[in-house]
């Protein structure tokens, strides 16, 4: 067998709409970016959407919106990709790394709270929504992210790039806050190739987006070429960048999205595979820790940590798996552990235990819609070979 870690589903109308764009002349942004920023505001049922060039563009637009401003610090997950903190330093603000909840790898309540305590100055928070399941933004009775940063006078940004389609009780991830940052890279839960959406309720954050993601110019440019009056003229509000979604990525999206509830479903059906079948590994791995409705569950990872004292380790496990075949990954080395920031911020391994833990052992196991059941039974059993004793 031969199973790849992540293998693209592609069976939709992806060939149709992208020969629409090429027919059209007209390869750049326009009536297809739009549209698709029509059909992902309905889908996650926020009132507005803005198309960009990846997830990183969104997170670097978002914060700019939110008026991070040079020398500002931002609460952000270590257990995160390098983008979500990243785009802190393209502002010359600074990341304050946060622990997360060992088994979720998520910002809980109590973690925020007490690095508020230690921190009181942060005005900002970067919420990812790790592995597909949504962080407590909003809870019944009890404290949530949300009523937590309304009291500190905290603005959030929440990271959903693995969060799509994603829900919070009856709340889609996107609708309800001031910048969601989706992304659509290759291998995420849909894709335009690269690609990324920001979603936000705040309309002053949505002009300001739009402008920022095209040179700061105050309107859309392909509408210049387009609208029937002549409108050879734009202003410049301010130094913006180069974000837009090109239409031939923005194509793909469309078919993506028309299928984003199936591929949900498919890689939800992977995921209970692997409880199902995984229990009685749990001596050896710690399994990931669910809070949420398995179907409110974006699905786009499927992490386990091997425990401190499994053997083989984690790098011998993963070298074991792919001798068998079996592609697996890493969802993260921890930030603090890369050398940018542990040595512009002396950061210390031992201010983030449970990230820690996590890291001594973790590896994500493949799960993408249509992974097949002879090929689930084999990673299983493969697993089995591999950590018995
Ligand atoms: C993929 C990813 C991003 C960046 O998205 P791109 O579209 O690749 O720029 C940001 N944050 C997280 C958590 C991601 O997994």
């Amino acid at each position: 067998m031969n199973i790849p870690f992540a293998r693209v589903p592609m069976a939709g109308n992806e060939m149709k709409y992208l020969g629409e764009v090429l027919e059209s002349g007209w390869l750049t942004t326009a009536s297809k970016a739009s549209t698709l920023e029509k059909k992902f505001a309905a889908y996650v049922e926020a009132p507005f959407a803005c198309a960009v060039n990846s997830g990183t563009s969104a997170l670097h637009l978002g914060l700019e919106s939110l008026g991070v401003r040079p020398g500002d610090k931002v609460f952000v997950p270590s257990m995160t990709f390098t983008a979500s903190a990243e785009v802190i330093r393209y502002l010359q603000a600074d990341p304050v790394f946060l622990d997360t909840e060992f088994g979720s790898n998520l910002i809980s309540p109590e973690i925020l709270e007490s690095a508020i305590k230690k921190h009181p100055e942060v005005r900002f928070l970067i919420v990812v929504h790790y592995g597909g399941q949504a962080a407590k933004m909003f809870a019944d009775n009890q404290e949530s992210i949300t009523a937590i940063c309304k009291k500190n006078n905290i603005r959030i940004l929440e990271d959903a790039a693995h969060a799509f389609p994603g829900k919070i009780g009856d709340k889609m991830v996107g609708s309800y806050g001031e910048a969601t940052c989706f992304s659509f890279y290759a291998n995420k839960t849909i894709t335009t190739g690269e690609g990324g959406m920001l979603t936000t309720t705040n309309e002053a954050i949505y002009h300001r987006v739009k402008q920022m993601r095209l040179h700061g110019i105050d309107r859309d440019v392909w509408n210049r070429y387009t609208d029937q009056k002549p409108s050879w003229e734009y202003d410049v509000k301010a130094p913006g960048f180069k974000y837009n979604m090109p239409d031939v990525n923005a194509a793909l999206g469309l078919a993506q999205l028309e299928k984003a509830e199936v591929f949900r479903k498919e890689r939800q059906r992977v995921a209970e595979y692997y409880f199902d079948n995984l229990v009685k590994l749990t001596d050896a791995i710690d399994l990931p820790l669910i809070h949420i409705p398995f179907q409110d569950h974006a699905w786009h990872l499927f992490p386990i940590v091997l425990k401190e004292h499994t053997s083989p380790g984690r790098n011998e496990f993963i070298a074991k798996m792919a001798e068998a075949g079996i592609g697996t990954s890493v969802h993260y080395k921890p930030l603090h552990r890369m050398s940018y920031y542990k040595e512009k911020y002396s950061l210390n391994p031992v201010d983030f235990p449970n990230t820690e833990r996590t890291w001594h052992g973790n590896v994500s196991l493949p799960i993408f819609p249509f992974l097949k059941k002879e090929e689930l039974d084999y990673i299983c059993k493969t697993m089995t070979l591999i950590l018995k004793k």
